[in-house]
């Protein structure tokens, strides 16, 4: 079974994500975590993210077995990576890696914002998953705080708003909820809630 996860930044679709990969028994890919890297990378290197040569050398000299995710999960690489993974040839560079990933047993479960929509198409279940800006915020704000980092929520705010913007505008596969994608709204849903609500979706679509 193939299950694409796509939503703005902070909804809750990485979380949903492990927890169905576990439930069912599955792969997981946080695609976020690819274009944090490149983002990384070109950073590491000196440049800016909108460089263009550096992000795409970058993009394909990625080693996911070599990600440390708590260096990529910080504010400044995520609004890095929202520079880089517009550039096409970037995404393009890592279209085949996420691909490998869906194809190998017993079945995957990716999340990010083009899963339904660019790179799993046929997925046996595609899920949306937003909530309100101000609660994804909240959400975040708290992670960084719990993480030791920064974690002023109207800050956060502010830059999510931003990222979200740049991912739905760009022309490269822009954020989008897929025609056949259904939606979750985590706004008042607690984890276990948003969770059980992602799982209830999976079920429905297996038996129809
Ligand atoms: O999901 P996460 O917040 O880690 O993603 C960081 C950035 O990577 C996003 O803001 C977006 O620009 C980019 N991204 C993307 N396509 C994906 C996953 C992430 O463009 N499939």
């Amino acid at each position: 079974m193939i299950i694409a996860i796509d939503g703005p930044a902070a909804s809750g679709k990485g979380t949903i994500g492990k927890r169905l990969a576990a439930h069912y028994g599955l792969r997981h890919l946080d695609t976020g975590l690819l274009y944090r890297a490149v983002a990384k990378s070109v950073i590491d290197g000196g440049q800016t993210p909108d460089n263009v040569d550096a992000a795409v050398a970058a993009a394909k000299a990625l080693d996911p077995s070599r990600f440390d995710e708590a260096a990529l999960k910080g504010p400044a690489v995520g609004e890095a990576a929202s520079f880089v993974s517009a550039i096409p040839q970037v995404r393009a560079a890592l279209v085949k890696l996420q691909r490998d990933f869906v194809a190998t047993p017993p079945g995957a479960v990716l999340d990010g914002r083009d899963i339904g929509t660019v790179i799993c198409p046929d997925a046996d279940v595609k899920i949306f998953v937003t909530a309100a800006p101000e609660v994804r915020a909240r959400r975040r704000a708290m992670e960084y705080r719990a993480a030791g980092k920064d974690g002023d929520e109207a800050t956060v705010l502010t830059d999510i708003r931003k990222r979200d913007e740049r991912d739905s505008n760009r022309s490269a596969s822009p954020l989008r909820q897929a025609d056949d994608a259904h939606l979750l709204d985590t706004t008042d849903l607690d984890v276990e809630a948003a969770v059980a609500a992602a799982i209830a979706i999976v079920e429905k679509c297996r038996t129809s």
